[in-house]
């Protein structure tokens, strides 16, 4: 009866039990009726018995109806459980208290291939023997069971992801139940865990990126505006390490005024939610000092839009800043005394005119030149020469105050006063210029003395634009170079005008030179038996104007507009032509001018000239002054060596009109020193002429080096040398600078015949 109860409550069969009542009543009033004759009685009596009989009848009945449904009920459960259970994604199999088999589903026997063994009862340890006999365990069965064990037994669920010989992983959750047993589902999570680990190796892969990205990487909450992410480049530009960072805001880890800004535009971004970008800028940070950046801020927005977090990527320019400035530094500034260079004072001095024009203001330009300087380079070196350099921006710099100073130029300065009154104000600079330079300059003990010469232009009346009154300027200097070292000279007008004719003489030497209109004459050398031992050539310059053009002005025009070039390989190319037409094997001079050995490879024209035109490199005497070798010494010295390895020969000319300093006669082997003519000229009227040369030629016979003396006019002259010991003689005595046709006979062709070669 109890059971029939439990099955009422359990099923709720109201059904079943109304008909069980109602069969119950019935079947009472029907015994009452046949065994009762008072109705009332009967009606009492057989209310009760009727109620006991058809309770006891009715509870029957249902009894047996309910076991009928019972069973059918319970059968319609199996069937849906073993359905639920077969259609579980995972493999699933129930335990019973002595860790037998009850339950197990299709997918836990094709899982791990059990399906011909498996079976109801069998233990815990022969399943996992019989799985891991098929591979389906890749563990040691007995050390898991023991685990298992362990686990459900302190009532602990016990989860394990077992990764089969196949790949598979299989989570498998052990949960134990109320009966001791437990409940194991196993479910296949391989795709789930390749998933995974797709998912972290792309993690790892983006965290990588941005750990070695080189810009410094910022993440930082939205809200609370603390860090979140810090890459390696960020640590370096702020010098400090992240741990210290993360979790901090910015005013935790920044110096303040930073950390202020940091977070104004942080939080500007946070209300605006779009990226930001701000330009240059200094950046005070934690550990690396003040840098220069440039920033980007970056929203990211959650599902909402709203700004979850900030993102910075900074742009440290710094470095390239500090080498912009550098580079902007020495574009503009003379590395030796750090004063501007010519670059700067040519926008400088547009600059001023600018302003100057619209002022209606004026200002002056002072070209200045060191006089005695390349003395100085000459006799102590040039480490000194350079210190004299430095020293001499730094007075001028001092003395100048308010003035722009600039070095154009080897020992050329110039200067840019401030506007204000001129002449007046120009010339009063001029004048502290020039007296501060009147004291002596000491440096590594050397006392020396450079005075200044000074040339002036001034704006607007001397040049009304840059090119103008620079040219001015320098005209103005070239005329107080010219009269007096140490001077100071105004632009006038006759200057431009001089100025203007020499660059007309330029452009016609020019013209010459291309259409081979200089000439060559020859000047005859010889011993002191005045036997001719060669000839020196001189170029000659007929201008169709002007008329003969002396070589001393129209060598400097060529030398300072680079037509000595031409030039010089002219007279070389001519004068080694002609020598090579002689009879009479006679040397050759051909003069070079300093020019010549800065520009090109000088040793392979000349080895070039000879092979074109055949002449002995024997025959050919090149003679040379000291300013070859003022400036690059080392380079000049390696061109004289390629020279001389030729078989060519090497005369020093103009010997005691420059430094006439010793080390460069010790520095080369010259074949032959030449003493200037003005020694010879002055010889019947200064005793220090004839002791100068009564000494360069004891030095010269000291050296193994033979002498010549050059401008020997006069048999007094000649005679006095000769009494020295002097090896040879040049001048007018010998021959004047000629043609060659007039020394026909010298060099051993008739004339007739000589002249027809000279014409054709
Ligand atoms: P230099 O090389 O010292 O040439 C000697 C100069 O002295 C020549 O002057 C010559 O005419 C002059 N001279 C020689 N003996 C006497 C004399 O007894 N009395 C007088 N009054 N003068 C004499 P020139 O031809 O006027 O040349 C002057 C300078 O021009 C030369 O001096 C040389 O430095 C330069 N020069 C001439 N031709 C060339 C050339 O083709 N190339 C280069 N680079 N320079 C040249
Ligand atoms: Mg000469
Ligand atoms: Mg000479």
């Amino acid at each position: 009866m109890i059971q029939t109860l439990a099955y009422l409550v359990k099923f709720r069969d109201w059904q079943c039990l109304g008909i069980g009542a109602a069969a119950g009543l019935l079947l009472a009033l029907g015994v009452l009726h046949m065994t009762v004759a008072d109705p009332a009685f009967a009606l009492t009596a057989a209310g009760l018995l009727a109620l006991g009989v058809g309770t006891v009848l009715g509870m029957a009945v249902v009894f047996s109806y309910c076991a009928l449904r019972v069973i059918r009920k319970l059968s319609e459960q199996n069937i849906r459980r073993d359905f639920a259970l077969n259609n579980m994604a995972q493999g699933l199999c129930m335990f019973d208290g002595q860790h037998r088999l009850v339950v197990w589903n299709k997918n836990y026997e094709t899982m791990y291939g059990v399906g011909s063994m498996i079976r109801r009862g069998c233990s815990i340890g022969d399943l996992l023997m019989a799985r891991h006999a098929l591979g389906t365990l890749p563990r040691d069965p007995k050390v898991y069971e023991t685990e298992l064990r362990a686990a459900l037994g302190r009532g602990e669920i016990f989860t394990v992801d077992v990764e089969m010989p196949d790949g598979r992983i299989i989570a498998v959750i052990n949960q134990p139940t109320s009966e001791g047993g437990w409940v194991a589902t196993h479910e296949d999570i391989t795709e789930r865990k390749r998933a995974e680990r797709e998912l972290d190796n792309t993690r790892a892969f983006l965290d990588s990126i941005v750990e070695n990205v080189p810009s410094p990487i910022i993440v930082k909450d939205a809200s609370a505006l603390t860090y979140l992410l810090v890459n390696r480049a960020a640590e370096e530009y702020l010098g400090i390490s992240r741990a210290t960072m993360l979790g901090k805001t910015p005013l935790d880890v920044m110096p303040k005024i930073s950390a202020d800004e940091i977070m104004a535009e942080d939080r500007k971004l946070v209300d605006c939610g779009e990226i930001s970008f701000r330009g240059e800028h200094g950046v005070q940070t934690p550990g690396n000092g003040t840098r220069i950046v440039t920033s980007t801020r970056l929203p990211i927005k959650n599902a909402a839009g709203e700004p979850k977090y900030i993102i910075s990527v900074v742009d440290d320019v710094t470095e390239r800043k500090r080498s912009e400035q550098r580079i902007a530094h020495l574009a503009h500034h003379d590395q030796m005394t750090d004063l501007p260079n010519r670059v700067a004072f040519n926008e400088c001095i547009d600059a001023t005119i600018d302003l100057a024009a619209i002022a209606n203001e004026s200002f002056g330009v002072l070209c200045i030149d060191l006089d005695r300087f390349k003395a100085v380079n000459d006799v102590f070196g040039h480490a000194v020469g350079d210190s004299l350099l430095r020293e001499v921006a730094r007075r001028l710099e001092q003395v100048c105050q308010g003035a722009f100073v600039a070095r154009v130029g080897g020992d050329e300065f110039t200067i840019i006063t401030p506007t204000a009154q001129q002449p007046r104000a120009a010339e009063a600079l001029a004048e502290r210029l020039a007296a501060a330079f009147e004291e002596d300059i000491t440096i590594d003990s050397h006392q020396m003395r450079v005075g200044l010469t000074i040339g002036v232009a001034i704006y607007p009346q001397d040049g009304a634009d840059a090119a103008t009154l620079v040219a001015n300027a320098d005209a103005a200097l070239f005329r107080a170079k010219s009269e007096a070292r140490g001077s100071i000279r105004f632009f006038e007008m006759a200057m431009d005008q001089q100025l203007r004719e020499k660059r007309a003489l330029q452009q016609d030497l020019r013209k010459a030179v291309e259409q081979n209109e200089l000439a060559l004459h020859y000047m005859p050398q010889a011993d002191m038996d005045g036997r001719i031992t060669g000839f020196e050539a001189l170029a000659r310059w007929h201008h169709p104007r002007h008329g003969l053009v002396p070589p001393d002005v129209f060598i400097p025009l060529a030398e300072e507009s680079g037509i000595i070039g031409a030039l010089g390989e002219w007279v070389l190319r001519t004068a080694c032509h002609e020598a090579a037409s002689w009879p009479n094997k006679l040397h050759i001079a051909v003069n070079l001018s300093p020019v010549q050995f800065q520009h090109g490879d000088l040793p392979s024209l000349v080895h070039q000239v000879l092979l074109d035109t055949g002449l002995s490199p024997a025959r050919l005497e090149l003679e040379i002054t000291e300013g070859v070798l003022i400036g690059d010494f080392t380079g000049a010295v390696a061109m004289l060596r390629r020279l001389k390895n030729m078989g060519v020969r090497v005369a020093m000319d103009d010997f005691g009109t420059g430094y006439s300093s010793l080390s460069y006669l010790q520095s080369f082997p010259f074949d032959k020193i030449k003493i200037d003519r003005a020694f010879v000229a002055n010889l019947s009227h200064s005793q220090q002429s004839a002791t100068i040369i009564r000494a360069v030629i004891a030095l010269s016979r000291g050296l193994n080096m033979p002498v010549v003396a050059e401008g020997v006019e006069t048999e007094a002259q000649r005679a006095f040398l000769a009494a020295e010991g002097c090896d040879a003689i040049q001048g007018y005595l010998v021959g004047r600078p000629m043609p060659i046709e007039d020394y026909a006979k010298l060099v051993g062709r008739k004339p007739a015949h000589v002249s027809l070669v000279a014409r054709g």
